[in-house]
């Protein structure tokens, strides 16, 4: 009894001592910005997952302040691509990581004639957070349909990727809303576009 008495004495010195160790040893914060990483799962996207691939490598070229990569498996993504039979529509961002964003990659729109890696791109940005510019031109990604199904560019111009980076600008620690509204794109003739 009295020799475990004397170890446990011994031993509150040494926690001390290392206590403080740990204190003392503090890295200075760092002043570089933050990246925040969202995580997508495509596994849903069916026919689309080139196209998803495609597009989340543009934004990823293009941004700096947040990064998309392939959720691990078995992990809850931020945000997931599905594969639907109806019009693309997108939860509006900008996502955070524990959000749950939803891409509905809707067939409606390549039936139109509309190119796959361009609408991924379009719905992505949502996610970051954008929103419709149907009037803008195509160098726009946000512009959609609105010019025509000869626009293939699928990137985001330099004041796309500047309003992102806006969005994501020292929001690692941000709280995630509860609710995030949804965007309904129908990628359909630029003539009816115009007339609502
Ligand atoms: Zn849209």
């Amino acid at each position: 009894m009295i020799k475990r008495m004397v170890a446990v004495a011994a031993l509150i010195p040494a926690m001390m001592g290392a206590a403080s160790g740990v204190a003392s040893a503090q890295p200075a914060p760092k002043a570089t910005a933050a990246v925040v990483t969202l995580t997508y799962d495509a596994s849903r996207a069916g026919q689309w997952a080139a196209a998803v691939t495609a597009g989340v490598q543009n934004w990823n070229s293009a941004v700096h302040n947040v990064h998309l990569q392939p959720v691990s498996s078995g992990a809850r993504a931020d945000y997931v691509y599905v594969a639907t039979s109806g019009w693309p529509q997108t939860t509006l961002g900008p996502i955070l990581p524990g959000g749950r964003g939803q891409v509905q990659l809707g067939q409606e729109a390549v039936a139109e004639g509309y190119d796959m890696t361009r609408i991924a791109a379009h719905e992505t940005g949502h996610i970051l957070g954008l929103l419709d510019d149907y009037s803008g031109p195509c160098s726009e990604i946000m512009s959609g349909h609105g010019p025509g199904t000869s626009c293939t560019n699928a990137k985001p111009n330099t004041a796309e990727a500047a309003r992102v980076d806006s969005n994501y600008a020292n929001r690692t620690a941000a709280a995630v809303p509860a609710r995030y509204p949804v965007v309904v794109d129908v990628w359909s003739a630029p003539d009816l576009a115009r007339s609502h």
